[in-house]
């Protein structure tokens, strides 16, 4: 008998939660199934413009926002691509996969990378940063990079804290943000933390589909552009901006955003900053689970920062000789869960529950619940009641 035959597909909808893609709300869902529509017509600029307004204020920006049909990736180039000339110098704050390969794309531009190295369960020293930007006496360095939220690991990187070792070194260079698994969940505010470009997709915080992304472009940023080399052509800020829509090249995905209409729809009914306060709320439950479990020998809190957990994802270390990709394996067959798995050099040895976008209590609770039944099953050892640990932290 073949393993499909003796392995029942488990009934009940997928349970989703990982850290991006997200879930999409219904509304959404049923807002991006619209016509097709000439991206040219007044009717389309009309929702075009207000979601590039309502997209201004989740970035907490008044400057400039550039669009690109393509996923986080996209806006990471278009970044980089549009910033740098060959050879100059970005310095990267180590935090995880995603700052590793942020870096890699880099030099792969021809953009020389530095780094400020950091223990991936605790992150980067400011001093540390500050003493490197203070060492770089003739500004070679053009732009130091830095992921909001290290969704590899479950860390947050405190910005206003960057910002102040830039300042604090008295270096011009220009500040790049990841928040692409920050925006719309965590507090993040571009203007008045001096971010000249933030990068951000569609598929997390914005609980839409995956295909859009974006950057945030500062006046200092653009001022920079105007002198960069690296070739670019879809990407081109120039470009863009001598088209009557002022950003993309070629055709728009007006589906997306009848689909970010929707979302930012939502967003702005419950508030920004609740939507901030309940993703603090289940996070922490979240963690209170963890926490709890972990008091047998079993599976911690990757991130051992309290002051930088990340309140969109968690990462969990399983106890040492139990493969977290076996255990993710037996919570989606045998329980139709989906958990993110580990990063890189991390594989294996973590699982990651995300909790943000379109969630709230049940769906936390019944991913918590879920995780301690799937550690039971897969012999795992772990203190149980981590469930009633998240319930202590709640209502
Ligand atoms: C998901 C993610 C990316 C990559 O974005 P894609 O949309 O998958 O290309 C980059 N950075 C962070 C922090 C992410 O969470």
């Amino acid at each position: 008998m073949s393993a499909s035959a003796a392995t029942p597909k488990p009934r009940g909808r997928l349970f989703f939660a990982n850290p991006g893609p997200t879930n999409i709300p219904d509304s959404i869902l049923l807002a991006t199934a619209h016509h097709t529509v000439d991206f040219n017509d007044p009717s389309f600029s009309e929702v075009y413009w207000a979601c590039m307004d309502g997209l201004k204020r989740v970035l907490k920006t008044r400057q400039e926002i550039f669009l690109y049909t393509g996923s986080g990736h996209a806006a990471w180039e278009a970044c980089l691509a549009n910033l740098f000339s060959p050879g100059e110098v970005l310095l990267v704050l180590e935090s995880g996969h995603f700052s590793q390969s942020w870096a890699r794309m880099a030099t792969d531009l021809g953009i020389e990378v530095r780094t400020v190295p950091a223990d991936w369960r605790r992150g980067v020293d400011m001093a540390a940063l500050q003493a490197e930007l203070a060492a770089d006496k003739d500004h070679r360095i053009k732009a130091v990079g830095v992921v909001h939220n290290e969704t590899s690991t479950g860390m947050m990187i405190p910005l206003p804290e960057v910002r102040a070792a830039l300042d604090g070194a008295g270096h011009p260079a220009l500040l790049l943000a990841d928040t692409i698994s920050s925006l719309g969940s965590l507090d993040f505010r571009m203007d008045e933390w001096g971010v000249d470009c933030a990068v951000g997709g569609s598929q997390k915080g914005l609980m839409l589909p995956t295909g859009m992304s974006f950057t945030g472009v500062s006046h200092k940023a653009l001022q920079a552009h105007a002198t960069s080399k690296l070739p670019k052509h879809y990407f081109h800020w120039s470009h863009m901006m001598k088209r009557p829509l002022k950003s993309f090249l070629g055709t728009v995905p007006t589906s997306l955003f009848f689909g970010l209409q929707e979302s930012l729809r939502l967003i702005d009914e419950e508030g920004l900053e609740n939507v901030f306060a309940r993703h603090t709320r289940l996070a922490r439950a979240t963690r209170a689970a963890v926490q709890h479990w972990s008091g047998n020998n079993g599976p911690q809190l990757f991130c051992t920062n309290p002051g930088r957990f990340s309140d969109s994802v968690t990462a969990v270390l399983m106890p040492e000789g139990h493969d977290a990709d076996a255990f993710r394996k037996v919570a989606m067959q045998r329980f139709n869960l989906s958990l993110g798995g580990g990063l890189g050099p991390l594989g294996g040895k973590l699982f990651r529950i995300g909790h943000l976008g379109d969630l709230n209590e049940p769906m936390i609770l019944g991913t918590l619940a879920t995780v301690e039944l799937a550690l039971k099953v897969s012999g795992v050892p772990y203190q149980p009641g981590g469930v009633d640990a998240a319930l202590a932290t709640l209502g």
